[in-house]
């Protein structure tokens, strides 16, 4: 590995469990694991200004992947369009509100707000804002990555729904287009945020000593 040795932090390879001292990469530079040969750290180019444009588009189509409408559906022999509210709310009016609230919970709040936390994160960095309290903020941002592609399940669930439920068609339109083009905007801009990065430069801004107010 080409590396400058930090003493105080170490990194552990996920593959074969091998510890090396964490190295100082410059964008674009990767460490690999001698033993196994898998990647320890990678230092992305560009990764703040990367995912604030990504997290920037994906919330500008937020509301048309939202309201615009997704698939087209025959309720009482009439033919509608229904966006991905609309279909919250005929499962709430079928009672369905437990499946109702899941989709509301991870195909429109979890995207949501991790496209939030992620511009607001990013935008932290560029414009050289940062603050202890963005530790915190982070590891919390850090969390919902879990919860990341649950909204690719949820509108799986609506369609499937509505095909059990009524006689429905689904069209390529507007609504979906807008629906796909935010999750690509979602996943790109969690997948442009160098965390890695992010943790190094809150650490040595904010030492655990001064989060504390001692320093
Ligand atoms: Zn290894």
């Amino acid at each position: 590995m080409d590396k400058k040795i930090n003493t105080s932090l170490f990194v552990a390879c996920q593959q074969c469990d091998a510890i090396y001292d964490k190295p100082h990469l410059k964008q674009g530079q990767l460490a690999k694991c001698n033993r196994c040969g898998s990647t320890l750290i990678e230092r992305k180019v560009d990764s703040i200004e990367r995912s604030f444009n990504w997290s920037l588009a994906g919330l500008m189509l937020m509301l048309p992947a939202i309201l615009l409408p997704i698939m087209g559906v025959t309720l009482a022999g009439q033919f509608h369009q229904a966006s991905l509210f609309d279909c919250i709310l005929v499962l709430i009016d079928r009672g369905f509100f437990m499946i109702a609230c899941l989709v509301f919970l991870f195909a429109i709040a979890v995207p949501i707000v991790r496209l939030a936390g992620a511009l607001y994160l990013s935008y932290c960095f560029k414009f050289n804002k940062l603050k202890p309290s963005l530790l915190n903020f982070f590891r919390a941002y850090h969390h919902l990555d879990h919860w990341a592609m649950l909204n690719v399940f949820m509108l799986g669930i609506v369609v499937s729904m509505y095909k059990l439920l009524d006689d429905t068609e689904l069209t390529i339109n507007l609504g979906l287009l807008a629906f796909i083009l935010w999750l690509i905007c979602s996943t790109m801009s969690a997948v442009a945020l160098d965390q890695d990065y992010i943790w190094d430069k809150l650490e040595r801004k904010f030492p655990r000593s001064c989060i504390h107010g001692n320093c």
